[in-house]
């Protein structure tokens, strides 16, 4: 269906009188118990141009499909629309359905009878089938003004940009170059490795996350295919799917001069990777005392504790006593917790956080017997294999767990300087509300993590970000390692919050989306952009104004009856065919294939048009 035969494309010439077959679909009853579609049908057939008007229960079923077909063989159709369901679901069904018939694709239109129609008006059949007969009437006016279309074909550089050199970037570099396509991985920092180096001992496995780093560093050091370019940034990018333009800044070579190098890639994989929370002065006394830590903190403090002993040592102190607050940065309340700089309040779950505690937890009971730990948690979600031991182990290794609501937050006060214990209030739920005080020698906050900086590539690649910072993909499910930039995909916690297994299973995923790019050696992209018939375009450069899509349009010079004039010029790549374009052109220059002004008129015009003389 992809391959669509260029034959198909030069043999349907815009035909005088089209001759459009309209299939209505029953939807097993999800249309028709509402919509009359027999009706429908019998009125369709009154349209202009209408030559075949049928009903069948499940058009996108196998003899649905074999019905269009067949007609379009015996009943010599040039066009056809169906009216079903969302073009979401079956548009590509039905194209394959009439290139099969070597119809081109792009003499199909597809009308949503069912969301727009039998379910919007469920309550209204009369009125739910005038509408349907109205859309099609519309769909049959613009499918019949339909030219042939190709889809755009571009070259494909078969090399991948991976922008971050933490687990996730270093998983899709590897993955991509044992498939034989090279990469050049950009890192900022002076190492490989990314959060891994603030980590020590991992859930679920309990391996030294440096041993992990370094593992998985040097896959990537012994693999030609990967270049490595660390203390490196992107500043510049600028392209579309298969020919990325790069700039690189970065200190490279000998020399030790920074410099900037330029390349072209066909992907970019963004595995720029997440910044964990941080909490501001004051916050639980953050900054204020110096034992109240965050779990990144504690983290290296475990690291560097090299002498067992009873209790843990911090600073020459002796702490008897380490109480963990979950939720820091976190599950944020409106009107209980303080916007960040954004504005922004952070309402998601981390994730990672309540394994975190539970497993540090763990391990300061292990190691340090008579340091007593306490959890003061909203919710224990240690979702994933191997976590909810995690709890059970840390219950029974004597951690005691206060349960708080996310509106009620526990404090942290300390009136007597830096020397003495903290204290902590918290309203306890597992008693029942009981108002409670702690002392303790030392507070780790459960830091969470919030949306990593990577402004260049967003600003300048104009990549969406959701509501909670973090890059939004096109769709959770269908489309989870993908955002609406074509040729852009995304690995690990650039996207969301995710533990060291997610993110290797996102990236993994992400290598195998960019893989899948590079099957062709051309890139197919769909024909719907702009596109400026020369006869008529004067040059005024009013089109590139109102251009959000940066080289999507241009002015170049061309020679006319010898002399030197202006025309405006489409980028194929990058033009996205939002027709911005095509509404301010004086001359009416510019249109967008496939939806062409006179198709637009064309709609109208059977939006408005008197098929329905039977029903009043
Ligand atoms: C306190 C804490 C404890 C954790 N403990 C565990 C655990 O025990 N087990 C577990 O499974 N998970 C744990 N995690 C989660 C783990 O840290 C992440 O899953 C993992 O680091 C995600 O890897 P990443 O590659 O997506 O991002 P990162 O590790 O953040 O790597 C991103 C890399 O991209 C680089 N970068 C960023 N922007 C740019 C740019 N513009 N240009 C070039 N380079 C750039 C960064 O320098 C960095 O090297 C923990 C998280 C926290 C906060």
């Amino acid at each position: 269906m992809d391959n669509i035969d260029e034959n198909v494309v030069r043999d349907a010439a815009m035909p005088t009188t089209p001759r459009v077959g309209v299939y209505i679909c029953r939807c097993g009853g999800n249309i028709s118990d509402v919509v009359d579609t027999e009706h429908v049908a019998e009125i369709c057939r009154l349209i202009p141009g209408v030559a075949v008007s049928k009903v069948h229960t499940f058009m996108c079923s196998d003899p649905g499909q074999q019905t269009i077909s067949d007609d379009i063989k015996q009943e010599k159709l040039d066009r056809v629309v169906v009216a079903s369901c969302s073009p979401f679901l079956h548009e590509l069904t039905f194209r394959g359905a009439v290139v099969r018939s070597k119809m081109n694709p792009y003499l199909y239109e597809q009308v949503n009878i069912r969301e727009q129609c039998s379910w919007a008006h469920k309550h209204d059949p009369r009125g739910a089938t005038a509408k349907a007969i109205q859309l099609i009437s519309a769909a049959v006016g613009k499918v019949s003004r339909a030219t042939p279309l190709a889809k755009i074909r571009l070259p494909n550089h078969r090399r991948a940009l991976v922008v971050g050199g933490g687990p996730a970037g270093m998983k899709v570099a590897a993955d991509l170059a044992a498939c034989g396509i090279s990469v050049v991985l950009v890192e900022q920092s002076d190492r490989l490795g990314g959060k891994l180096h603030t980590l020590n001992r991992l859930f679920p496995t309990g391996q030294a996350a440096i041993q992990l780093a370094a593992k998985m560093e040097s896959q990537v050091l012994a693999d030609p295919k990967i270049e490595i370019l660390l203390n490196s940034k992107v500043t510049k990018v600028s392209g579309f799917i298969g020919n990325f333009e790069v700039g690189i800044h970065g200190n490279f070579g000998p020399s030790g001069k920074t410099t900037e190098i330029h390349t072209t890639v066909g992907v970019i994989v963004m595995a720029t990777g997440f910044k964990p929370y941080v909490p501001r002065e004051g916050e639980f006394n953050y900054k204020k005392h110096p034992t109240v830590l965050t779990t990144v903190d504690f983290n290296s403090l475990l690291a560097t504790q090299n002498t067992e002993g009873r209790t843990l040592r911090y600073e020459g102190r002796s702490i008897g006593s380490i109480a963990f607050i979950h939720c820091v940065g976190s599950r944020q309340v409106d009107g209980v917790h303080t916007p960040g700089p954004d504005g922004r309040l952070n309402t998601y779950c981390s994730r990672v956080c309540c394994t975190t505690v539970l497993n540090q937890a763990m391990q300061v009971r292990q190691r340090f017997p008579e340091t007593r730990v306490y959890d003061l948690h909203q919710d224990i979600r240690t979702y994933g294999r191997g976590h909810e031991e995690y709890y059970t182990d840390a219950s029974r290794a004597g951690v005691v767990f206060f349960r708080y609501h996310g509106d009620e937050p526990p404090t942290v006060t300390n009136a007597n300087g830096p020397t003495s214990p903290l204290r902590i209030n918290v309203k306890d739920y597992l008693s029942w509300g009981e108002e409670l005080e702690l002392e303790v020698d030392m507070v780790v906050l459960a830091v969470g993590m919030t949306a990593g900086p990577c402004e260049t590539l967003v600003d300048q690649l104009k990549l969406p970000r959701g509501e909670d910072g973090f890059l939004q993909e096109i769709h959770p499910k269908l489309r989870p390692v993908e955002i609406s930039v074509n040729g852009v995909l995304l690995a690990g916690t650039s996207q969301a919050p995710m533990n060291i297994q997610e993110t290797l299973a996102a990236a993994g995923a992400a290598a195998v989306k960019a893989r899948a790019m590079f099957t062709t050696e051309e890139v197919e992209l769909n024909p719907y952009v702009a596109q400026v018939d020369t006869h008529l375009c004067e040059g005024s450069g009013v089109c590139l104004t109102q251009c959000e899509y940066d080289g999507a349009l241009a002015m170049v010079e061309t020679q006319e009856n010898e002399h030197s004039v202006r025309k405006a010029q489409v980028n194929p790549g990058l033009c996205v065919g939002c027709g911005a374009c095509v509404a301010v052109c004086p001359t009416q220059a510019i249109n967008v294939s496939g939806w062409r002004i006179d198709q637009y008129d064309a709609m109208v015009d059977g939006l408005v048009r008197d098929v329905e003389p039977a029903m009043v």
